[in-house]
């Protein structure tokens, strides 16, 4: 079988497996005890934690677990803007739909602006100086659209804020940590959201590293876990195999990019010769973990099936909406075309991916 759906989740790394083995058996004590068990817990997830500011050169953030990226967002944006009883959010059309719902269900009391993107995928700075406004309270855009791939200017975005220190940045890294060499220091962003299943770690943990001094409310009730913003018993495992990841996948984040880029190469110039495949993911500014494409006469699932049938598995679009059948909102934002984003798959790569691999894959799509 082959796997190319890397994007919606990535099979646990064995060192991962084994730190998470490792903490639940040796330390499934609760982190807030206050016996010698529960101070041990505690102190293990205060390391796993530094360890990851360590790895990743934060030097002024908080990190608050949670169940994966989707709570993350909710809660950087609710508990952020719960503060404030109007004001202006701004984002954009082609966020993770835990942004962009989010962000629909805080319409009725907010002003929320949704930017367009380029026919390459890419957010506009102008637009977004032209929507800033001093009573702007968020802006949230994320690094790497997770369907077609782009990367979005996230330092021309902190360099246009500057002007309105005010308002506050949230950027969801979930598709960009550990795969991207980022050009922007995540220390400048007040907000940052990433996913653990989405490197190599288990699902069911992601994170929402808050800058110091930045206050956001609770949107979860319960004990004082986690200074109250996010109650709960903590899984000590799942922060340890959190902080294993982290360390072993942040180190290799260029080797495997670069890696990555040569698959990804050999694909876009071998298909793009092919009339019937029309190419949405952009050439440039773009991830190499993501190739979204279209194939105009079929629709996305049924490519999805067909492939399937070949053991090829991708996905038509982020697993979250995979089953709703409806255009792909970020191939709709950037082409205009519904025929485009009805018909549009999503390959998602790794440094795992070989190159038969790819080659089948373009084969199968040939003869399609
Ligand atoms: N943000 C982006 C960009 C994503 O691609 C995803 C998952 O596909 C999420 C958020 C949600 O991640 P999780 O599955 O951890 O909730």
């Amino acid at each position: 079988m082959t796997y190319f759906d890397y994007g919606a989740t990535t099979p646990i790394d064995s060192e991962v497996l084994d730190a998470y083995i490792k903490a639940t058996q040796h330390f499934f004590a609760n982190t807030t005890s206050l016996h010698f068990l529960g101070k041990e817990a505690n102190q293990m997830m205060i390391q796993a934690t530094s360890d990851i500011f360590k790895t990743l050169d934060l030097k002024n953030h908080n990190l608050i677990y949670t169940s994966n990226a989707t709570e993350a967002n909710n809660l950087a944006i609710i508990g952020y803007v719960k503060q404030f009883s109007k004001g202006k959010i701004i984002t954009t059309k082609v966020e993770h739909a835990s942004v962009y719902q989010t962000m629909q269900s805080l319409e009725d009391r907010y002003t929320v602006c949704y930017l367009d993107v380029d026919d390459t995928g890419h957010i506009r700075l102008e637009d977004l100086k032209r929507e800033l406004t001093t009573d702007t309270l968020l802006v949230s855009i994320m690094w790497v659209n997770n369907i077609v791939g782009s990367i979005m200017d996230i330092r021309g975005v902190i360099e246009v804020m500057k002007a309105y220190p005010k308002a506050k940045l949230h950027v969801d890294i979930v598709q960009g940590l550990c795969k991207i060499v980022p050009d922007f220091d995540f220390n400048e962003i007040d907000f940052l959201t990433f996913s653990t299943h989405k490197i190599y770690g288990p699902k069911g943990i992601g994170g929402l590293f808050i800058k110091q001094g930045v206050t956001i409310q609770k949107i979860l009730y319960g004990s004082e876990a986690q200074n109250g913003l996010r109650p709960g018993t903590m899984d000590l495992s799942l922060i340890v195999a959190t902080a294993k990841a982290i360390k072993k996948f942040y180190s290799k984040t260029q080797e495997n990019e670069a890696y990555v880029k040569t698959l990804f190469h050999e694909a876009i110039s071998s298909l793009s010769k092919n009339p019937k495949i029309v190419i949405n993911t952009p050439r440039e500014h773009v991830s190499p973990y993501v190739i979204n494409l279209s194939i105009p006469s079929i629709k996305g699932e049924t490519l999805v099936h067909h492939l399937e049938k070949e053991m090829i598995y991708v996905s038509t679009g982020s697993a979250c909406s995979s089953k709703l059948q409806k255009p792909e909102r970020t191939v709709l934002a950037m082409t205009n075309s519904m025929e485009l984003a009805t018909s549009s798959i999503r390959i998602t790569l790794s440094h795992l991916t070989t190159h038969p691999e790819i080659k089948h894959l373009v084969e199968v799509l040939n003869q399609l």
